[in-house]
């Protein structure tokens, strides 16, 4: 019977048993928090110093900082494909939260757009590799859901009303 290595604690197990397995590791500690997170096996895992990588990120909507477990960072940053649900818990609302309502206390930078940056640069090294497939590039937000459109729709509207208002004047002086 074949076994599977398990993405938590990385012991194998037999293939019929893994689902019960995973059950046991993603059951709640008590806190909201999973059990165990899956990680990449510690030798895969990136290894270098981890000075200027962000590791501290608040949830905007209840302002609460929450570490990033070590060997998740280290899992994400060799590929950042791995976490693809794309939540992460809050130690301030005790659940798993959007990426894209946090940033990282370190840098302000929202954490969504962190990640989708690391999956970018990983696949444009995938590609350069080459004949390794890239993951699936994971579907982009809306643009109707982007802070930064409404801005620029702002801007332009706002842009279009000085121009009607330069436009209007010369003709009404007739
Ligand atoms: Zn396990
Ligand atoms: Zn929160």
């Amino acid at each position: 019977m074949a076994n599977v290595e398990c993405r938590f604690c990385h012991k194998l197990i037999p293939e019929h048993e893994i689902e019960a397995h995973y059950a046991h590791h993603l059951e709640d500690r008590g806190d909201g928090q999973h059990r165990e997170y899956a990680t990449l096996r510690p030798d895969q895992r990136d290894k270098d110093d981890l000075t200027g990588v962000p590791q501290v990120y608040m949830h905007l909507k209840c302002r609460v900082g929450t570490g990033m477990p070590e060997e998740i960072i280290r899992t994400y940053l060799v590929n950042p494909w791995f976490y693809n649900s794309d939540r992460t818990f809050c130690c301030g609302c005790s659940t798993h939260v959007p990426l894209a309502e946090c940033i990282w206390t370190e840098m302000g930078e929202n954490v969504q757009e962190y990640m989708n940056k690391l999956r970018a640069a990983y696949n444009r090294a995938a590609k350069l590799r080459g004949g390794i497939a890239a993951p699936q590039v994971a579907e982009e937000p809306s643009l109707l859901s982007r802070p930064k459109f409404w801005l620029w729709v702002i801007a332009a509207v706002f842009v279009g009303c000085i121009l009607l208002t330069l436009n209007i004047k010369p003709g009404r002086r007739r």
